[in-house]
């Protein structure tokens, strides 16, 4: 079945067009790349399908469900940008555990699946620590934690690697891969990056002006003459 789906959608800025009729079905479990140029849609893109942004026209359904009347919170995807913002004077584990809070769920519960989703990401020694005291790459996956302890179907991750550096991208990049792998978590992984889009993703969406020109397997888009 389909995790997305968009049908023709179209969203403005001053009368342009930012995302101009995408189409565009993505399967449960895929992980899924937008690549292209500064400009070419992408984020806007992703923030039409968390709900941070209301299309002009067309269909964006999550699961078979439109939704057209869904507000972002209701939605079962998670983001995570690049610069993540942190709150400075609380622990990782209170950091990670913050958004269950404000969805009301109590402090026992919160706390188990706050240190699970530290463990997920091999921040389990490290819990008490406050976000001065990180690495970059540290950081990093504090703020992935912080969107799996939603334990959403859907994740949608803006640029997240671009400020590590490439050892730290590497061990990242596999890291989201073997959450697909063991969550079967959908991946939607906005990049600029090439090499990176083509050697993680299932599909890559090429992006241009606010349409996709191709999609289609790396191996395919690859070996294309
Ligand atoms: P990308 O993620 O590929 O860099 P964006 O989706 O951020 O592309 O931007 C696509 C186009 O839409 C750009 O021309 C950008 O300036 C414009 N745009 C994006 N968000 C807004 C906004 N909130 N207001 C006005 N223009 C915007
Ligand atoms: P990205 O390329 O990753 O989308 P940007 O720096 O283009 O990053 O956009 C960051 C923020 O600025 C977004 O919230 C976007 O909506 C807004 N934005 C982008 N372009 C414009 C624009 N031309 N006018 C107003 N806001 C914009």
């Amino acid at each position: 079945s389909s995790a997305v789906s968009l049908e023709n959608v179209t969203r403005r800025f001053n009368g342009v067009p930012a995302v101009d009729g995408l189409t565009l079905d993505i399967p449960d479990g895929e992980f899924f790349s937008l690549l292209g140029p500064s400009g070419s849609g992408k984020s806007t893109c992703l923030r039409l399908i968390a709900g941070f942004e209301q299309p002009d026209s067309g269909v964006i359904r999550l699961h078979g469900t439109d939704t057209a009347s869904l507000p972002p919170y209701q939605r079962d995807v998670n983001t995570v940008f690049q610069d993540y913002a942190l709150f400075p004077h609380m622990s990782l584990l209170d950091n990670v555990a913050y958004g269950l809070m404000v969805k009301g769920v109590g402090r026992a519960e919160r706390m188990v699946r706050a240190r699970a989703a530290l463990a997920r990401v091999e921040l389990r020694d490290v819990l008490n620590r406050k976000p001065a005291h990180l690495s970059g790459g540290q950081r990093q996956r504090v703020a992935l934690a912080r969107a799996l302890v939603n334990e959403p179907r859907i994740l949608l991750l803006d640029e997240p690697l671009g400020a590590l550096d490439l050892k730290l991208r590497e061990q990242m990049q596999g890291e989201l891969k073997t959450l697909q792998r063991e969550l079967g978590i959908t991946f939607i992984f906005v990049t600029h990056d090439q090499g990176e889009a083509l050697s993680m993703s299932d599909r890559v969406a090429v992006f241009d002006q606010g349409r996709i020109e191709q999609v289609d397997t790396p191996r395919r888009l690859y070996f294309q003459p």
